[in-house]
């Protein structure tokens, strides 16, 4: 069994005229490795989430990002020599590398799930809790809005920054029939109702 913890919840608001925002990180761990979902850009929430677990940045083992939006992938410099996956590639210094389905050598799995994103990723996790889904912004809120998780309000939340509403509808219901529990890009954790 993998284990999943929320390291830092993604928050997402305005500042002064300015918009700030920083994702949601996951750490995973399975099969003897530790993987990093979203290192987020807030290098010193990070630096100190690890450090409460007892870890450096040289600890990870995998860096996978679930979508290109900086929000997501800024933290990347802290991990400059660690393989950095996206939903198909493994990027290993200048080197490409092809993978499908599982991210290699765990029991991971990797599930498209365009619309917010056409490159946009999920990863479900089999926990002793049930399946947990780490659903980038598949599902998310600013801090200014009310996270209702019944499924029609999940469906129908507004995301401002969709590239193709039909995909993310089909992502969002793909993600719902097989989750126990979403992690969400910015915002809480919830429990999918059955
Ligand atoms: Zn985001
Ligand atoms: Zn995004």
């Amino acid at each position: 069994m993998s284990e999943v913890t929320v390291l830092i919840e993604g928050y997402a608001r305005e500042k002064n005229g300015t918009e700030v925002a920083s994702s949601t990180s996951v750490l995973i761990k399975d099969s003897g490795l530790k993987i990093l979902v979203d290192p987020g850009s807030n290098k010193k929430l990070l630096v100190k989430a690890l450090e409460r677990k007892g870890l450096q940045p040289n600890d990870i083992d995998i860096v996978f990002l679930s979508h290109y939006h900086l929000d997501h992938i800024l933290n990347i410099r802290l991990f400059p020599d660690k393989d950095i996956l996206d939903g198909n590639t493994i990027s290993r210094n200048d080197q490409i590398i092809d993978f499908e389905g599982k991210i290699p050598n765990t029991t991971i799995e990797v599930i498209p799930t365009p619309g917010h994103a056409s490159e946009h990723c999920s990863l479900a996790i089999k926990t002793e809790k049930g399946t947990v889904v780490v659903a980038g912004d598949v599902f998310w809120w600013a801090d200014n809005e009310t996270q209702k998780t019944d499924s029609k309000s999940l469906l129908e939340h507004k995301d401002p920054y969709e590239k193709d509403h039909a995909q993310l509808l089909a992502s969002r219901k793909k993600l719902l029939k097989i989750a126990d529990f979403i992690i969400s890009g910015h915002g809480k954790m919830f429990k999918v109702e059955k």
